[in-house]
């Protein structure tokens, strides 16, 4: 008798599933996995001057971001000794405003230092340092809610590479120091992801800030090329 009742309820919870597919979808999604997207070494290792930025084309992530502001923290503690702090906070305020200016508003938010070390998903957007595989040069996580909305970001600079900041004139594509990534470059590409833009790995769009791939001493992801900025009016909240 007792186990017969629990038979009926087990058949009562799979038909109450099989009808609202959406209460186990959501959650799924609560206790959701990242997204994760590498900016690799290489191919070409060499940085080339740009040739077409005008090319049309991006990746979608497949979220959008909250229609309010998100905060962005640094963690400084985990940052190379070498790299001063004020620099590093100011690099990143233009590559976030290079991303929110393609859709003529404002999106992101400097929320000053955050001591997360690790990728997690606890609400806290956070920019760190730590020691990835040879051959990355910057990882971002992200996670989304159930209505497909940024839910959290982290992002993550390979302490093994040399950083470093030049100015971007919009002609010197390659004139970053020759030993070193450059940090605004690099960080650009990086927040696209923050934004929804995925990555682009095909030759076509190597003049692209989306392009997967970045070189030491290139500057040319600094500014946004064609495809990137329909990619991230596409993907405005
Ligand atoms: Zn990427």
């Amino acid at each position: 008798m007792w186990t017969k009742g629990l038979y009926l309820w087990g058949i009562i919870l799979i038909v109450l599933l099989l009808i609202f597919p959406s209460f186990s979808q959501a959650a799924k999604n609560t206790n959701n996995s990242p997204r994760i997207f590498i900016q690799y070494f290489g191919k070409p290792t060499v940085c080339r001057q740009t040739t077409n930025d005008q090319v049309n084309i991006f990746g979608w992530g497949g979220w959008k971001m909250q229609s309010g502001l998100t905060d962005y923290r640094i963690n400084y503690s985990t940052m190379p000794s070498y790299l001063p702090r004020e620099l590093v906070t100011a690099v990143f305020d233009l590559s976030f405003s290079t991303l929110q200016g393609a859709g003529g508003g404002i999106l992101f938010h400097s929320a000053g230092s955050s001591t997360e070390s690790s990728p997690s998903n606890n609400g806290q957007n956070t920019i760190m340092w730590k020691a990835l595989p040879v051959g990355y040069v910057a990882i971002t996580y992200i996670w989304t809610d159930a209505n497909g909305r940024l839910a959290g970001a982290d992002t993550i600079f390979n302490t093994r590479y040399r950083w470093s900041y030049t100015h971007y004139t919009g002609s010197n594509d390659c004139g970053g120091l020759k030993s070193t990534f450059d940090l605004r470059d690099v960080a650009t590409h990086e927040f696209g992801h923050w934004m929804g833009l995925g990555d682009l790995y095909n030759l076509e769009a190597r003049d692209l800030t989306m392009y997967g791939y970045a070189s030491r001493g290139e500057l040319k992801k600094s500014t946004l090329g064609l495809g990137d900025i329909t990619g991230a009016r596409a993907v405005w909240p």
